[in-house]
């Protein structure tokens, strides 16, 4: 007898050289391989069952249970049966019907057919598996990046994203759990919760993990409000130690509304944009719209240009007088950035909460001190009497822990008398930077060097705050100087007026920031105000222009 017949190779070419992608086209191979060979054996009918571990696909939607050939007659014989492991943990069973009794030699042979079969099918579910793995996320199970990214592209080669809403999500205050356990116990949550998440997708959805307590998902928008909910309200039970624990989280989500002309890219880049949003506005759920996107780009551009901006010195300092409410002569001022860029002023509001967000504010602030420090100096070598110059310090210095050491550093290296810097610090808000600040104030005036605290009542501070910080001066923000006249009960003039009288009975001198007119003059006049800084008087001065301010001290009120 021959070893190797025809029919056999044939089954093995066709199934191989068809080098099956999925399960299906396999099917279709076996079902035409088991068709050839049946006449020369009598088959009537084939079958097979495939069982795989659960940690072979992600998706475990396979056909379970196939018939390759079926002539739909009966008989008695039993059925032949071959099992087969395959390297993946799962089996695989062939049952073949005959219509005669075969021969050993034939059933030999038949087997010899159906391991062809096998060893293919073998192989395909290994490589499904490496797929599979290379989908799913290790640490939760659930799919990951690039799971999304190829699901996303077939919902665009279908043309169907306009049934879709894409999401990016994190956890709120997933840290505190991790904070508060062991980081083993903080995954087994977040392996819980993606869990959660995962089973309320349906089959033509997804979500997936990015890394951290980070999702994305593309959910059907009849879904969505259901998915929102979920994400919002999620409640997760764990226990430890037999102790049971429940966790309620919410998530901050953005969510981008899918049109037919997105491709993958964009969706996963406004999505993100779409998030950003919803953090900076802090609300839980923000929709992506073009203009968030363009402040983005405006942001990325405005800081990749600062390092340089920097060291080609495009910034300088320009000085806002301080006036004095009863004697009407120059107190002090403030010194405040200006950026020159391509022949044009940039106001600090287009740059200061982009440095702010990133830190590189610490460098610009501490590039102001240094440039007040030699004016100063100037003034001083020129014998000209220096006025008090306040220089802006972001709140980000607070977890500079040699802030201090650092500003006296700058100071002395200028031989600039204490008293003649005051730092501008604004208002933190937790008792923990609260705590930092009212130690860098009392370190600071230790040193003589005044401190005072900037835009007070736009911030977080309270008025028991006040009374904890030894501050020098209290500076109110422009927003709260009424538009006078106004009546007796106006209620951000009675504000103003317990603010006042509070920081009074405490003895800090007030500056009034954005006195524009002389009504407002008398109005802050009245309620006890000791320093004017606004338009009134003057707008911020250029270098030049301030000297000649301090050579005239006195102004006029018109
Ligand atoms: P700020 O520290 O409260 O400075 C006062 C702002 O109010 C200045 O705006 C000033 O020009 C403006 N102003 C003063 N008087 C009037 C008035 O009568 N009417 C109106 N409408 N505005 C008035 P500017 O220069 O645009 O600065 C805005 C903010 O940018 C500053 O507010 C400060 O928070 C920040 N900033 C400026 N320079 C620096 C800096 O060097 N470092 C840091 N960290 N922040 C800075
Ligand atoms: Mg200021
Ligand atoms: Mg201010």
């Amino acid at each position: 007898m021959d070893f190797i017949r025809p029919e056999q190779k044939r089954i093995f070419d066709e199934t191989k050289c068809g080098q099956p992608k999925d399960l299906a086209e396999f099917n279709i191979s076996a079902q035409k391989a088991v068709e050839e060979i049946a006449g020369s054996f009598g088959i009537i009918k084939a079958e097979y069952s495939l069982s795989l571990s659960r940690s072979c696909f992600s998706d475990m939607d396979y056909p379970r249970d196939l018939v390759l050939y079926d002539e739909k007659t009966e008989t008695e014989n039993e059925p032949l049966r071959f099992e087969y492991e395959l390297y993946e943990g799962g089996r695989v069973e062939f049952v073949v019907y005959t219509k005669n009794e075969l021969s050993s030699d034939e059933r030999w042979l038949i087997e010899v057919d159906l391991r062809q079969l096998y060893y293919i099918l073998n192989e395909l579910v290994l490589e499904l598996s490496c797929e599979s793995l290379s989908l799913t996320d290790f640490q939760t199970g659930i799919p990951n990046s690039k799971a999304f990214m190829r699901f996303a592209s077939k919902v665009v080669e279908e043309g169907k994203l306009s049934s879709y809403t894409a999401l990016v999500f994190n956890i709120h205050n997933f840290k505190s759990v991790h904070r508060s356990f062991s980081y083993i116990e903080g995954n087994k949550v977040l392996k819980k919760y993606s869990r959660i998440i995962a089973e309320a997708v349906t089959k033509n959805e997804i979500v997936a993990r990015t890394g951290g307590d980070n999702f994305i998902a593309m959910i059907l928008n009849d879904h969505l409000d259901y998915f929102l909910d979920l994400l919002h309200n999620m409640v997760v039970f764990h226990e430890k130690d037999g102790d049971s624990m429940t966790f309620m989280f919410g998530a901050t989500i953005g969510g981008l509304k899918l049109s037919d002309d997105y491709d993958v890219n964009d969706i996963m880049l406004n999505t993100s944009v779409a998030y950003q949003g919803a953090r900076e506005r802090r609300q839980m759920f923000n929709f992506y719209d073009k203009k968030l996107s363009e402040n983005l780009m405006e942001r990325k551009i405005v800081l990749s240009k600062f390092h340089k901006a920097l060291i080609e010195k495009e910034f300088y300092a320009v000085y806002q007088p301080k006036v004095g409410v009863n004697d009407l002569k120059l107190h002090g001022a403030e010194a405040l950035v200006r950026w020159k860029h391509e022949g044009k002023d940039i106001m600090p509001g287009k740059f200061v909460p982009v440095f702010e967000q990133d830190g590189c504010i610490c460098m610009l602030d501490f590039f102001m001190l240094e440039e007040v420090c030699k004016f100063i100096r100037r003034l001083i070598d020129n014998g000209l009497k220096p006025v008090r110059i306040s220089v802006n310090f972001s709140k980000r210095h607070l977890l500079n822990n040699k802030l201090v050491e650092e500003i006296a550093e700058v100071i002395d290296r200028y031989g600039i008398p204490h008293e003649l810097i005051e730092v501008e610090l604004t208002e933190s808000e937790n008792s923990h930077s609260q705590g930092v600040m009212s130690d860098v104030v009392n370190d600071l005036g230790a040193l003589g060097i005044k401190t005072s605290i900037d835009d007070f009542g736009t911030g977080y501070s309270s008025l028991g705050m006040l009374k904890q910080l030894d501050l020098d001066v209290l500076k109110i923000d422009k927003s709260f100087i009424p538009e006078a006249p106004v009546s007796d009960n106006d209620k951000s003039f009675l504000m103003l007026k317990g603010i006042i009288a509070l920081a009074k009975s405490l003895g800090f001198t007030i500056v009034a920031e954005g006195v524009e007119t002389s009504a407002q003059f008398e109005l802050i006049e009245g309620l006890g105000c000791d320093v004017v800084q606004g338009f009134i008087f003057d707008k911020p001065l250029s270098e030049s222009d301030f000297i000649e301010r301090i050579k005239n001290k006195d102004y006029v009120l018109e």
